[in-house]
């Protein structure tokens, strides 16, 4: 029996453009909670907690090519939006209870993304314990750029992560310090959920989180992997 004609066109692939050719689709996007010390005690806790998780829709994803600067419009009903920036992992082969040991074999390469929060918004929820969805996984909440593969790169285990508004640093860390490493985060997230091909990982971001505004441009960099740039409209 065939499938009965879809009743409206399904909706597009997001797809991350991959350094030297082709593209990356996107299954989801998984994200870090507080993965560096420094960010975990400005946000008003110890850093010594397990790892925990929370998504974003895949289409919540906004590819930046090489070269471009990407934009996103300021969201509404907060007043508050924050910049983090992040080493995004993509995953290439999926697989569940993979053994941090075995993590980089699924690892198809790596880019540099922000997990933009409405953080008005993800305080009143934390504080009400409900859940951060709205701080977090609104359109166009999590930018990237291109990505490169993990032949080319080596794997990322230190290396400066920064961001900059309007040329000023706001933001300046080292991967060496992400407490759940790469590796780790792979082996919690994958007993959790089964990790797919086209899966992406916001892997947590350092201190100096802070508001941007309309007119604003954010420049994400981490240490070999091209810079992200992204104006707020
Ligand atoms: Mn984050």
């Amino acid at each position: 029996m065939s499938t009965p004609a879809y009743v409206f066109a399904p909706p597009a692939v997001t797809a991350v453009p991959v350094d030297g050719g082709g593209s990356f689709p996107v299954h989801r996007v998984y994200c870090v909670g507080r993965n560096y010390a420094d960010h975990a005690v400005e946000m008003g806790f110890s850093g010594r907690e397990p790892p925990f998780f929370f998504l974003k829709p895949a289409d919540t994803a906004v590819p930046v090519a090489e070269g471009q600067t990407g934009e996103i419009a300021y969201p509404s009903l907060t007043s508050n939006l924050h910049h983090e920036v992040e080493l995004v992992v993509a995953i290439g082969i999926g697989g569940s209870h993979i053994a941090a040991a075995h993590a980089a074999g699924h690892i198809f390469g790596y880019a540099v993304g922000l997990d933009m929060t409405r953080r008005d918004l993800q305080g009143e929820m934390k504080k009400q314990g409900r859940p951060w969805c709205i701080g977090k996984a609104f359109e166009q909440s999590a930018p990237i750029g291109p990505i490169r593969r993990l032949a080319q790169t080596g794997e990322l285990l230190a290396g400066s992560i920064s961001l900059a508004v309007n040329g000023t640093v706001r933001q300046q860390g080292d991967l060496k310090d992400l407490i759940w490493s790469v590796n780790e985060t792979i082996e919690q997230l994958s007993i959790a959920w089964t990790l797919q091909p086209g899966d992406l990982i916001y892997t947590g971001t350092p201190a100096g989180v802070g508001a941007v505004v309309k007119g604003d441009v954010l420049e994400a960099r981490v240490a070999g992997l091209g810079p992200l740039r992204v104006a707020v409209r």
